[in-house]
């Protein structure tokens, strides 16, 4: 790679806060949003044109259930439950999973930022930062009005890739498998009974779509317009620019075959069309930042509890396999995985395993608040799919559910941490703990 040295200029510092959050998904919003109700001036900064991550851009338009396993307790509230609340157009599927429109999330999310005086910066991206001793002083940005800079007391990074953390030299790491991407559409017309991925293996001469499986679901409010996530782009890094480029290119490519198949084999009288396309590809897994605690699978299934902990959850260990296929492992010790030639197998980990057979199987798993705090940068948090866990607890955390509550506890630490006027290091976990549960957040018992 050839190098230049850029020319140092003098650049307008464009706003200064308390607390800077880079990255607009509901984990960057809800980390605004905690921060402001504690007092907090706040900036927050995304690069698309609109709020939601994923959930927005993305087009996937499922949060899964506020309960327990049991679903007679309630485990999740905050902002969640509230943005739940507020969407106009919601279904519920019997185990409590929210079903909504991408489209009024975003809205949603634009009036939530509105009321709590947050200016939101879009079409803005993060360009680096500077150094202040150990700190972040200043971090980069580029919009419309150029180069400028924004100065804040602290940062939280909310772009899911670590952006922030890589600026930062944080240490980090893949895991072994990287859950691939995949590029969601809305599809126009009734594809119910159709067998996708049969007719994909059947009729399609694109090798790239085969042997995948996918999901779809509906989207509330629109009639015969079905959210697809039916395949995968395999082999590609999303966090780097090129492989990116051409991630989203597949995906589009993806979409229109799966249309022109359904025009010649679905439903005599539909007319398929893409109705919308995702605006960002939707990005499983890149990489993962260290931080004091990492997730571990087998402590998140075996339920293990935290004085200080900042997210409850539910959602299974769900692993898209890098080179095809998926597996599912519970807390009741039954997995379940569809091979990549289409072959099923499943068993039972806890009698593999020789482990927990005699402990009671847990309804909901814990994460600590030190899952969120890097050993050296005393005013930053990241927050998002690049925490620190192992493929078997990435599998679970990483749904919107789990990372809201993220969200929620960067944003409270980090108001925490400037209140003490403390490096994060020292801020105590069951004081963020506390403050959420003051807050709105579910009891963490
Ligand atoms: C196809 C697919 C299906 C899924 N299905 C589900 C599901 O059904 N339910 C569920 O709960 N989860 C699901 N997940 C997982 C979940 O959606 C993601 O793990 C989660 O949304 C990640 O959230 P995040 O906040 O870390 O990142 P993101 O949602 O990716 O948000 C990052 C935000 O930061 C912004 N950003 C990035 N870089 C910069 C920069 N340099 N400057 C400014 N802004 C920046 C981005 O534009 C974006 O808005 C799915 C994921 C995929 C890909």
């Amino acid at each position: 790679m050839d190098f230049i040295i850029e020319p140092s200029k003098k650049i307008p510092v464009y706003a200064a806060a308390d607390i800077c959050v880079v990255g607009g998904s509901a984990t960057g919003v809800f980390a605004a949003v905690r921060a402001a109700r504690l007092g907090a001036k706040v900036i927050l900064i995304e690069k698309t044109n609109a709020l939601g991550g994923v959930a927005g851009n993305g087009l996937v338009n499922v949060w899964h259930s506020l309960s327990d396993t049991s679903g007679r307790r309630q485990i999740i509230a905050g902002l969640s439950a509230e943005v739940m609340e507020r969407l106009e157009s919601v279904d519920r599927d019997k185990n409590g999973s929210f079903f909504f429109n991408p489209n009024e999330m975003k809205t949603e999310l634009d009036a939530l930022l509105a009321e709590h005086n947050i200016e939101c910066c879009l079409h803005t991206c993060y360009a680096g930062l500077t150094r202040d001793g150990s700190g972040i002083g200043h971090i980069f940005i580029e919009n419309k009005d150029g180069r400028s800079a924004v100065k804040a007391d602290f940062y939280i990074d909310a772009t899911g890739d670590g952006d922030l953390a890589r600026d930062l030299g944080i240490e980090s790491y893949q895991n072994e498998n990287i859950q691939p991407p995949s590029a969601c559409f809305l599809l126009q017309g009734s594809a119910a009974g159709i067998d996708i991925t049969g007719i994909i293996d059947r009729y399609s001469d694109d090798p790239a779509l085969k042997n995948d499986w996918g999901w779809s679901c509906r989207v509330p409010g629109l009639d015969n317009i079905t959210m697809r996530a039916d395949t995968h782009i395999f082999g590609l890094m999303c966090s780097r620019a090129r492989e990116l480029t051409e991630a989203e290119i597949r995906g589009r490519r993806h979409a229109r075959e799966i249309v022109r198949l359904l025009r010649k084999y679905g439903h005599e009288g539909e007319n398929y069309r893409i109705a919308a396309l995702c605006s960002h590809i939707g990005i499983r897994e890149t990489l993962h930042y260290r931080t004091r605690f990492q997730a571990d699978e087998l402590s998140l299934l075996l339920g293990k509890r935290y004085e200080d902990a900042v997210l409850n959850g539910t959602y299974s260990v769900d692993i898209h396999h890098a080179d095809r296929g998926i597996t599912f492992r519970h807390f009741d010790g039954t997995y379940n995985t569809v091979n990549a030639d289409g072959t099923r197998t499943g068993g039972n980990w806890r009698e593999e395993m020789g482990i927990g057979a005699d402990l009671p199987v847990p309804t909901y798993y814990q994460v600590p608040f030190s899952l969120l705090v890097n050993e050296s940068v005393p005013n930053f948090i990241a927050a998002g799919r690049m925490i620190n866990a192992d493929t078997g607890a990435f599998g679970a955390l990483r749904v919107m559910i789990n990372l809201n509550q993220l969200g929620e506890a960067a944003g409270v630490g980090a108001y925490t941490a400037l209140q003490h006027n403390i490096p994060i290091q020292a801020v105590d976990g069951a004081e963020v703990a506390e403050t959420l549960r003051a807050g709105g957040s579910a009891n963490r018992g």
